[in-house]
């Protein structure tokens, strides 16, 4: 029989697993292998004779996972993978109830690793459900404390218990940027023929908006990048970042942004509202915030190729009221 003796065989038989992982992350009949590669669909809105640009949304939510998460999160995975930050033993460890906490527990679950996430105990219940579904770890942190509070009991973990976890970071993470520069960048390139002129997403983590405007200016420096965020501290954007009352992300680059446009809870809303009745794309709300800046900018420069990400579906909020309101006429 083979026993491990040593940290050193430890790590060896880390190596040797390796090309097995890299397999099933590349496989087009592993789930893993479906990551990326969206379809790029055209928003109709408001065309008319004197408005010739076209506005163009990468459909996230056709990732397996359901949102453009998955990217990052396997761009973190591997990377950890390779570097053994992660090795068998170890369990994936982060405060997220959102789309990211999502792609780990798919991609934890395929690959055969824990996944641990902390969360505040009145996180809402589809979340909760899916993660359960893919066999997530929940400690619920309290309410009170909010997502900090959650953030701040993983990292008590991670320092009581180095050996016991890997910590990805999001938010300081390079390899979430870097999933967007390897694959969403050039996928918007590859689809637009090279046509795209502007760029237009939202800011969370910012990873999307940093590697996708990097590498998409390398490719053309004439493209401009534009960053969306809500307009208030408090709104309603799920995913979104007010940056200027929020912790700025160690991975965001200021420099990127040739403009920053702000959208309000109740104009995204509409906006999903829209493009569900009127487009059949039944998408969340930070894809509202991008679809209504985006079209802006399409009336406002009148021939350009706009790019934008519609980050997840309509599904995820599902419950929530703002689809039964009416517009006002
Ligand atoms: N929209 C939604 C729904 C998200 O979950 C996220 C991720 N936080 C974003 C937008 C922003 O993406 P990023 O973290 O890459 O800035």
């Amino acid at each position: 029989m083979y026993r491990l003796t040593s940290e050193q065989d430890v790590r060896a038989a880390q190596v040797r697993q390796l090309p097995a992982l890299e397999t099933l992350i590349t496989d087009r009949h592993s789930i893993l292998g479906l990551i990326g590669n969206t379809p790029l669909l055209r928003i109709r809105g408001d065309e008319t004779h004197d408005v010739q640009s076209h506005v163009y949304a990468k459909a996230e939510w056709f990732n397996p996972g359901g949102s453009v998460k998955d990217r990052a999160a396997l761009s973190m995975i591997r990377h950890a993978l390779r570097t053994s930050l992660l090795t068998p033993g170890k369990a994936l460890i982060d405060a997220t109830s959102g789309n990211t906490g999502i792609a780990y527990a798919m991609i934890g679950s395929a690959l055969g690793y824990r996944v641990v996430l902390a969360l505040p105990g009145n996180a809402t219940g589809e979340r909760k459900q899916i993660l359960r579904a893919f066999g997530a770890e929940l400690l619920f942190t309290d309410p009170l404390t909010g997502t900090d509070g959650a953030q701040l009991h993983v990292k008590d973990l991670v320092a009581a218990h180095p050996d016991a976890y890997y910590y990805p970071d999001q938010y300081n993470n390079p390899e979430n940027w870097k999933a967007h520069y390897e694959t969403t960048a050039l996928e918007i390139w590859q689809q637009t023929k090279g046509r795209v002129t502007h760029f237009v997403a939202g800011l969370g983590t910012t990873g999307t908006f940093v590697g996708t405007s990097r590498r998409l200016k390398e490719l053309n420096p004439a493209i401009t990048c534009i960053a969306v965020q809500p307009d208030s501290p408090l709104h309603g954007l799920e995913g979104l970042k007010h940056l200027a009352t929020a912790i700025v992300p160690g991975i965001y680059d200021p420099g990127l942004a040739d403009e920053q446009l702000t959208v309000s809870t109740e104009e995204s809303y509409a906006e999903v509202r829209r493009l569900a009745r009127e487009e059949g794309l039944f998408v969340g709300v930070s894809s509202g915030a991008a679809s209504a800046a985006s079209r802006m900018v399409g009336a406002r420069e009148r021939t350009a190729v706009v790019v934008t990400i519609f980050p997840d579906g309509g599904a995820r909020y599902g419950s929530e009221h703002f689809w039964n309101q009416q517009e006002e006429v």
